[in-house]
């Protein structure tokens, strides 16, 4: 963590929960934020699957807990069956939107090109993008992680203008470490997000670079949060398994609060 940088962590829920149980899992978080006093000292996000939205968003009501989608469309409207878009996501409630989470960029076969598109629509709804990079493990173990998502980054940010972009939160997201129980090392993880500062400063500038928050995720756990957190470049963290528990979700949110104030943060 880094005093000047506020934690960011995001609860990915996927695929998971139903209707009832989506809102009981808001409702538990939000208590279990009260009750972990993290509120004034972490953003923290909810991403539940898109026809709870509305409802969960209702849960959350006027908390601060961002409700967000775990993807848009990259058209603003028309013939797109099956797709949503970043307006109809602010026009139920959302404020924030995963763009080119790994089980769409390798599942479903997302691009650069594609993923700057939903990224410019994104920001320009007024939504804080949550943009995903990762490299596979065949990437890393050939020695080319850095240059992997160095390319991500500049294909996704591509174009797009310095004063459009600063609603970007950038999650460093190895695709070995996601949902596998293999976490990135401490170490892994902070060289992997000052290089991530290093091309959004060649991007742009280094102000720019410097209050970005980069959060990372793959298999972070109550456990294993807060080593993760104090890397000075590692701003939080985007949270699968263990968002779809509230107790685990919050400490996972208090570790990252630990680990601000010990940067200085407040
Ligand atoms: C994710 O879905 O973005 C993720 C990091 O999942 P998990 O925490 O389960 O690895």
């Amino acid at each position: 963590m880094h005093a000047e940088r506020r934690p960011f962590i995001g609860g990915n829920w996927k695929m998971n929960t139903d209707l009832a149980s989506g809102v009981e899992l808001a409702d538990a978080v939000l208590a279990a934020l009260a009750a972990a006093g993290v509120e004034e000292s972490v953003d923290a996000a909810v991403y539940p699957p898109f026809p709870y939205l509305f409802t969960v968003g209702r849960t959350l009501g006027h908390s601060a807990v961002l409700l967000g989608a775990q993807d848009c469309s990259a058209d603003v409207s028309g013939a797109f069956t099956g797709q949503v878009s970043a307006g109809m996501l602010c026009d139920v409630g959302c404020r924030s939107v995963i763009i080119g989470h790994s089980e769409r960029r390798h599942g479903l076969g997302e691009d650069d090109e594609l993923l700057h598109e939903k990224l410019a629509i994104a920001l320009e709804s007024g939504l804080v993008a949550v943009l995903c990079v990762g490299e596979t493990l065949s990437e890393r173990d050939d020695g080319r992680a850095e240059a992997v998502v160095a390319h991500q980054l500049r294909g996704c940010f591509g174009t797009l203008k310095a004063e459009t972009v600063e609603r970007v939160v950038v999650a460093y997201e190895p695709v070995w470490a996601i949902g596998t129980g293999r976490t990135a090392s401490p170490e892994d993880a902070q060289a992997m997000h000052a290089s991530i500062r290093r091309v959004l400063a060649d991007l742009y500038d280094s102000r720019f670079a410097a209050r970005t928050r980069i959060i990372y995720g793959g298999s972070v756990n109550a456990k294993n949060a807060r080593a993760i957190f104090d890397g000075p470049d590692i701003d939080g963290g985007l949270i699968g398994g263990a968002s779809l528990k509230a107790d685990d979700f919050a400490s996972i949110c208090r570790a990252a609060a630990e680990a601000w104030s010990a940067a200085g943060g407040h």
